[in-house]
């Protein structure tokens, strides 16, 4: 089959591999149908996360049909939709029983592979899924590819930023960083009712972006966002910020921006190793701060229903679709943010 494979730094390719099989009872092979690049591969693809081995399948957000189940798979059979958490679980430690399936014992990510283990990823026309009966979840009929594409990870980490961030329909709530999980961010802020979102950008097609969404945008390199949300709330600060880069200097802004007993709520995937901020700092503004990855499996649940029924409207982020086999050149495309590209999907 053909896949999206990770060479180098800065280099993926189109490759011819062998087609995925049954390794275990509990797998199943998924026809791939839609595919999404995350900002997340970006991390990968930048070498800002190392240590992957080369050839391995790049990718973690899809949406597929059933084409081989495992003997001791009960919940799925063949030519059944279906979504899955960018992240597979089992169903039966402590943290998926709570519903923390980011951190099943078993967890393993797509599109990770290290000294020869871990799992490939979902740029390719077929994957193996471990773990299937506690990993997949069916994709309703009125529910597209691309929307469970995206429920199946930036729309559940921006909901799950929402959440984090206890938001109030009075509170002032701001989104650092309005690429796709920060724009899921803000739609799901509105769903909770929050009246004062502000969006924090420096890329004015993607601050239009949020503005069209609901928030108020501030673009950082025009103008001092601390400032204006500290004129804004009368010198107060904001109730909730939700962190969606993942940099030492978003964080910085983050902790500037709250309010003493503020909740600083981290979605980004964090690439540095030390707080800008010391403990003494946090303690002396009652800081509170939220981290992690988002359990999507558990979130997943929760949105279809909001999808089907049309409180959350998903598709609008996805501005640029490419055939698999132009997944380089896509890769290359949302990289330079090309033709004011939020999320591209890839279309086997
Ligand atoms: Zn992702
Ligand atoms: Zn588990």
């Amino acid at each position: 089959m053909k896949a999206i494979t990770f060479q180098d730094i800065r280099s993926v390719s189109l490759s011819e591999v062998s087609d995925p099989v049954l390794e275990f009872p509990t797998d199943t092979i998924v026809k791939v149908e839609r595919a999404a690049i995350c900002g997340s591969d970006m991390h990968v693809y930048h070498g800002r996360e190392t240590g992957i081995d080369t050839g391995t399948i790049m990718g973690h957000e899809f949406t597929g049909t059933v084409v081989d189940v495992g003997e001791d798979v009960s919940n799925f059979k063949t030519g059944d939709r279906v979504l899955s958490p960018f992240t597979v679980n089992c169903g039966q430690c402590h943290f998926c029983e709570i519903g923390l399936t980011a951190r099943c014992v078993e967890s393993q990510l797509y599109g990770w592979r290290e000294n020869g283990s871990g799992l490939h990823g979902v740029h390719a026309e077929y994957v193996r899924v471990p773990m299937a009966d506690a990993t997949l979840i069916h994709l309703p009929d009125d529910v597209s590819w691309e929307q469970g594409n995206l429920i199946a990870d930036i729309a559940s980490t921006g909901y799950f930023g929402a959440e984090l961030a206890e938001l109030k329909s009075k509170d002032t709530c701001i989104v650092i960083g309005c690429g796709p999980v920060g724009i899921m961010a803000i739609k799901a802020a509105v769903y909770f009712g929050c009246e004062n979102i502000y969006a924090i950008d420096g890329i004015d097609f993607r601050l239009e972006f949020a503005e069209q969404n609901g928030a108020i945008p501030v673009n950082y390199l025009k103008e001092n966002a601390v400032e204006k949300i500290l004129e804004r709330t009368n010198g107060i600060g904001a109730d909730s910020v939700i962190e969606a880069v993942g940099s030492k200097a978003s964080m910085k802004t983050a902790f500037d921006i709250l309010r003493p007993g503020g909740i600083l709520a981290s979605i980004g995937v964090q690439a540095f190793d030390q707080l800008p901020f010391s403990p003494p700092d946090m303690y002396d503004k009652n800081i509170v701060l939220k981290a992690g990855r988002c359990s999507s499996r558990s979130y997943a649940e929760k949105l279809i229903p909001l999808v089907q029924n049309g409180d959350l409207q998903l598709t609008d982020v996805i501005t640029h679709t490419f055939d698999l086999k132009d997944g380089v050149e896509a890769y290359r495309f949302f990289d330079e943010e090309k033709d004011k590209c939020l999320k591209v999907l890839l279309k086997p």
